[in-house]
């Protein structure tokens, strides 16, 4: 068991039976899913949505190579500087280099997982630059030092009392403040930081191959005020976010927003195609597109589960997910979290450290069934068991129980032996501790399967 089990699963253990972080989160799921109801059923025909969505996101992958040199060649003719990042420490430097040469002390960010990935606040920090997150669930929960709880609402796992607590201690609001109360204080607190700030720090929800642009999606407008405001414009964005046009907006925009929290579009869709002209006047001088791999291109070069890289980032299938819905998002310990997470992570971070995760699933199919863009990701998990297996990354115990299922299931008179409390004895000492503690073992019958039937077989002659 990697050290990563481990905590995984005592963190499960400890929060699967809080029945409080279990009722929050399904009260906000609950939300989510009637709200996703009433936006899809403003689509007349979904499915074909989904299936365009589909082909051009498998379309974009497979031609990747291409069309992200178009991507870099067209941004790069209007002044944005592309660079490109083969792991988390070189886009880290990018980012440390273009924020000391302009001698910048804070930055603000809109809401970014690709930053997450990098532990870009933590990187920051320890050069003595100040990160300000700007979108209202990143803020709360960069005040409580922790990462995100959920790829589209960090603060799912919180409720209102507690954010009013924390803003009580943090910056001395009344300790009953209410959301709306919370809301305008933050906001007045961070349109100074705007201000103030010289640069800022965005992701890309998509990357636009033709003409070369980056379109962010996000409902309080600190992202595009982060860009706006600054003179220097930073977006981090993973190499597989990439979609052919500018028309196949048309498609992913309402796609993204309904999967995502059930608008129809989300408030404010930007599209940047560079730097400010002189002639605009106000907006970023300089602008920089690092183009993140970070253990990309080893999930593309798995069959079948490159698919999943045509992931859209919806969190759809973690809001679907009996697991994630247990044991919460801080227990994968991952920057990407649920299904999708438990997918993709062991991949791009190691199977020996993560492959634990693609075991934590019902299998139910669940999350493919949500997934807007028809990733089989219960399949792909089932692929990854395999790998683990192989690898030998599994539990001896597990190992060793399944050997010895397999040797005793082949001879059918070994289960008929012995008396039923004989049997029962064996099941109790031997199966039930790997069946888990909570969990009660169905009562044994007298006779085995193969004796009932023989019975009846003969009665029934
Ligand atoms: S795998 Fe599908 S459902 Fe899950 S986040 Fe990605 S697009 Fe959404």
């Amino acid at each position: 068991m990697s050290l990563q089990d481990k905590k995984f699963n005592d963190q499960a253990e400890r929060i699967a039976f809080d029945k409080e972080h279990r009722r929050r989160l399904s009260f906000n799921i609950g939300r989510y899913d009637e709200a996703v109801a009433r936006g899809k059923s403003f689509y007349q025909n979904l499915e074909l949505a989904r299936d365009r969505a589909v082909h051009i996101r498998m379309k974009t992958l497979l031609n990747l190579d291409k069309l992200l040199i178009d991507l870099e060649s067209k941004m790069t003719a209007r002044g944005t500087k592309v660079l490109w990042a083969p792991d988390a420490n070189s886009a880290v430097k990018y980012v440390l280099e273009i924020l000391g040469n302009a001698n910048i002390k804070s930055v603000v960010k809109s809401k970014s997982m690709v930053s997450e990935e990098l532990e870009l606040n933590q990187e920051l920090n320890n050069v003595g630059i100040s990160p300000i997150e700007t979108d209202l669930g990143e803020f709360i929960v960069q005040q409580r030092g922790e990462r995100p709880y959920h790829i589209v609402t960090p603060a799912m796992h919180l409720s209102k009392e507690d954010v009013a607590e924390l803003m009580h201690e943090r910056f001395g609001l009344p300790a009953n403040a209410t959301p709306v109360e919370i809301t305008y204080w933050v906001r007045n607190h961070l349109r100074e930081k705007f201000i103030e700030a010289k640069a800022g720090i965005t992701g890309a929800n998509f990357l636009i191959a033709d003409p070369g642009a980056v379109a962010i999606t996000e409902n309080e407008g600190n992202g595009v005020f982060s860009l706006s405001a600054s003179k220097i414009h930073i977006v981090i964005a993973g190499i597989e976010k990439l979609i052919p046009t500018l028309e196949d907006l048309d498609l992913f925009w309402p796609l993204l927003a309904i999967h995502g929290t059930g608008q129809h579009i989300t408030a404010y869709n930007t599209i940047v195609l560079g730097p400010a002209k002189e002639s605009e006047g106000k907006g970023p001088k300089e602008m920089y597109l690092i183009l993140l791999n970070n253990g990309r291109t080893k999930v593309l070069a798995k069959s079948p589960q490159r698919r999943a890289l045509t992931c859209i980032r919806c969190g759809a299938c973690l809001n679907a997910c009996p697991i994630y819905k247990n044991v919460g998002g801080h227990t994968y310990d991952t920057t990407y979290t649920g299904p999708i997470g438990s997918v993709i992570t062991p991949h791009m971070r190691g199977m020996e450290a993560y492959g634990h995760l693609s075991f934590a699933s019902t299998l139910c199919g669940k999350c493919t069934e949500v997934c807007p863009v028809k990733i089989p990701l219960h399949e792909y998990l089932l692929f990854n068991r395999y790998e683990a297996v192989k690898a030998g990354y599994v539990d001896s115990k597990w190992k060793n129980a399944i050997k010895f299922s397999q040797w005793a299931l082949r001879k059918p008179s070994l289960l008929d032996a012995g008396k039923p409390w004989m049997r029962k004895w064996i099941m109790q000492t031997f199966v039930s501790p790997l069946w888990g503690k909570r969990r009660n073992l169905p009562p044994l019958p007298e006779a085995s399967f193969r004796k009932q039937w023989l019975k009846d077989h003969q009665e029934n002659r």
